[in-house]
């Protein structure tokens, strides 16, 4: 089994002080049978019941208020509620409601409610799972109206089909009796087409409440897979994070990638280095903005002629093709949740990376991963997007590179599992200086 070899090499005898510069490149990923099941356990037929029932209520605008259980936002966000309870009993979904003034593009006093289903792990540091659930649409031939919130707007690719994918990765996930060391949290937002509204006042409430947020994986537009300029794009998937280079949110979608690329070979993470598409935004930035990692997936190509349109309908989605798109979701999230936490490798208000005692080496600590069995090391030059060479060092907290410049190349760790399952690299970088402030004479 590929996993072994992960274990054997954590055993051999990689414990020295020192390895060659340059003696590693990058190893093939070992992959988790256990996993395997629960991708195979993605299911196109439900994604395309849920989304079936989702579109059925018409309208999910965030303010689309009704008495009906037919219509609007209400029946539906009720029933990615009910249907996340059905899962398993051990996600605790409810609802995260905020009352909220009017302001902005929200017409009226209003509360707004995210749905929210926590799978708890041994600690309580979280991996997000999210899409979101309403939708907007201009009125055909009008443009849009936000004071008007009952005309149609199905959503079925914006957000239903990150909303939907949220749910098939929760029950694939709660269904798969694994013990997780981190928690998972899915989450349908409410009020993204408003301004990240839900999203923002979760992760304000986040910061708040002290709460450990180690990734959000927030899916917005994901399951369709013919461009609106006719080129067909079903096996490539679009993952963009936020500068710089080496932000939490960078190694969440290096990280994705990898392991996309280990569970589904055929199917590509094309990481792109930007918050998000050009001029646009989605509810991971709310997540940034208070310091969380977070990325956004996208389907590689967009039909614009569809969003915010009645024409964002069922029969643009491509079910088998958001399937393979969960499947990189839970791909990625299980093997992180299944690691230990990433190391800190931050102390005394610095990173832990020095010269070594020649003082030309590439010398590093870290503060140990609580259940770590042993740690990769990373490192690139520092010109280059993503990782070039690693080594495994077995359960140690400190390792010297010799003679590898430290000012040339750009070093990280993960901490491994006793199953080598493996976290975020946590890189060590320097936080920008301050500016230099010289006085001059009579100023
Ligand atoms: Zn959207």
């Amino acid at each position: 089994m590929a996993l072994a070899v992960g274990l054997a090499m954590l055993a051999a005898p990689l414990l020295g002080r020192s390895a060659r510069p340059g003696s590693s490149t990058l190893a093939a990923q070992s992959v988790d049978p256990r996993i395997e099941a629960m991708l195979e356990d993605v299911s196109p037929d439900r994604l395309h019941e849920y989304l079936e029932t989702l579109t059925g209520f018409e309208t999910r605008h965030s303010l689309s208020f009704s008495d009906r259980d037919d219509f609007g936002v209400l029946p539906a966000r009720q029933y990615i509620l009910e249907t996340m309870r059905g899962f398993s009993d051990r996600l605790q979904v409810s609802l995260d409601c905020y009352l909220v003034e009017p302001q902005g593009r929200i017409t009226e006093e209003a509360e707004l409610c995210n749905v929210v289903a926590v799978l708890p792990g041994r600690s309580d540091r979280r991996i997000y799972v999210s899409g979101h659930y309403d939708t907007v649409a201009q009125v055909e031939g009008e443009g849009f109206d936000w004071s008007r919130h009952d005309n149609p707007a199905p959503g079925a690719n914006d957000d239903g089909s990150g909303t939907v994918l949220t749910m098939e990765a929760a029950r694939v996930l709660a269904q798969s009796g694994l013990d997780f060391d981190a928690t998972l949290v899915f989450v349908g937002f409410v009020a993204e087409e408003e301004g990240l509204v839900g999203a923002s006042l979760h992760a304000a409430k986040a910061e708040r409440e002290g709460w450990t947020i180690d990734a959000v994986f927030n899916n917005d537009i994901i399951g369709n897979s013919l461009g609106g300029n006719g080129i067909v794009d079903s096996r490539t998937l679009r993952v963009f994070s936020e500068d710089p280079m080496d932000s939490p949110s960078r190694q969440l979608a290096r990280f994705i990638r990898r392991y996309g690329a280990a569970y589904m070979p055929g199917h590509e993470v094309r990481l792109v280095a930007r918050e998000d598409r050009f001029g646009r935004g989605g509810d991971h930035t709310a997540f940034n903005r208070r310091g969380f990692a977070g990325v956004r997936f996208s389907e590689s190509r967009e039909n614009y002629s569809r969003q915010h349109m009645p024409a964002d309908t069922l029969g643009g989605v491509d079910f088998d093709y958001l399937a393979k798109n969960t499947r990189v979701n839970v791909a990625g999230v299980a093997t992180m949740a299944l690691a230990p936490a990433a190391p800190n490798v931050n102390g005394g208000g610095g990173p832990m990376l020095g010269r070594g005692e020649s003082g030309y080496d590439a010398a590093m600590r870290w503060r140990p991963s609580p259940g770590a069995a042993g740690y990769r090391l990373v490192w690139r030059t520092a010109w280059t997007p993503d990782w070039e060479h690693e080594l495994l060092v077995g359960n140690v907290t400190e390792y010297t590179l010799p003679d590898i410049s430290i000012d040339d190349y750009v070093f990280g760790v993960a901490a491994l599992g006793p199953d080598g399952h493996e976290s975020l690299v946590s890189a060590f970088v320097r936080p920008p200086r301050g500016r230099s402030d010289v006085r001059e004479v009579g100023r």
